[in-house]
């Protein structure tokens, strides 16, 4: 799906945390094409991911690195910021989006899944701006953008960690924006519903253990039950919010959870 609308965003330096595939590399790649540096994160180091961003360099003649950083770990959180600034010269959005889920009972639910979710959902949007924000304070600008979820505004049974990491994602940026609202950085939450990435793949099969559903059954009755729309947000249309919000015209909307999620909040 090609959106029609067109964004500058040339002379950007961008990080998209998560970018090696879903939402995160749907967003890069919507930054480069509209001009900006980009820098893609994510825990592996793998060939394929800097072959990511070779090919995104190559596709839109940009500036386009990949820095892997194990959001799950404090230390690396912060460390990926300066690196970003070192390889992209400097950082004016910061997409927080990578993330993580485990469906489980609160009953059931482990520490270490606990731990694991709220540090890369939560704990790890926090860490990377604090460490960005004292040069985007210094520049005058800056667009701090933090993937909640449809899930951060409602709640769901079996993801107990996840929902109250992207509730605590909300909080975070409605408190950033606050505390940054007279320098010219903006700081938002995004909340999709329900989009087609591999975070949801990986929903279905423990969706289909816990409930005794099919596949089919999962998707339209558990999944996609509370969006009205009846169908999986595309990518792109999350992307292109993502990028509405970096924009210098989108100066006032700050603090605010922007919900893409197919009518859900209407219910
Ligand atoms: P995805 O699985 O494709 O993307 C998740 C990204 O996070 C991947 O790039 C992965 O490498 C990265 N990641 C995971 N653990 C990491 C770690 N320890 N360190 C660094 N990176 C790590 O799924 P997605 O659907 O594109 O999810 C992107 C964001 O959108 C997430 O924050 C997710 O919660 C949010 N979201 C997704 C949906 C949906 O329906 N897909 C809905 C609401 C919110």
């Amino acid at each position: 799906m090609a959106t029609d609308i067109q964004f500058n965003f040339s002379g950007k330096r961008v990080l998209v945390t998560g970018s090696n595939s879903g939402i995160g590399l749907e967003t890069a790649r919507a930054f480069a094409r509209a001009g900006a540096s980009v820098a893609l994160n994510s825990f592996s180091n793998e060939e394929a991911d800097h072959v990511l961003a070779h090919d995104l360099a190559e596709e839109t003649g940009q500036t386009c690195r990949y820095i892997p950083a194990d959001l799950s770990k404090r230390e690396e959180a912060n460390s990926l910021v300066t690196r970003c600034q070192q390889e992209l010269g400097g950082l004016d959005v910061l997409v927080n989006n990578a993330g993580i889920q485990h469906i489980s009972p609160v009953d059931t639910f482990s520490d270490d899944a606990w731990d694991r979710v709220t540090e890369i959902n939560l704990s790890s949007q926090f860490a990377t701006a604090r460490a960005a924000l004292p040069a985007m304070r210094q520049a005058g600008w800056g667009r701090i953008i933090n993937v909640a979820s449809a899930h951060g505004l409602h709640a769901s049974a079996n993801k107990s960690a996840y929902i109250a990491a992207k509730h605590g994602v909300i909080g975070l940026s409605k408190t950033i924006a606050l505390e940054v609202a007279e320098t010219g950085i903006t700081c938002n939450a995004v909340c999709p519903g329900y989009v087609f990435t591999p975070i949801i793949e990986g929903q279905i099969p423990d969706q289909m253990a816990q409930t005794g559903l099919e596949r089919e059954q999962v998707i339209r009755d558990v999944l996609l039950v509370k969006q009205p729309t009846k169908r999986f947000i595309e990518m792109e249309e999350i992307a292109a919010a993502i990028l509405y919000i970096s924009t210098d015209i989108a100066k006032s909307i700050t603090g605010h959870a922007f919900a893409v999620d197919g009518g859900w909040g209407a219910i």
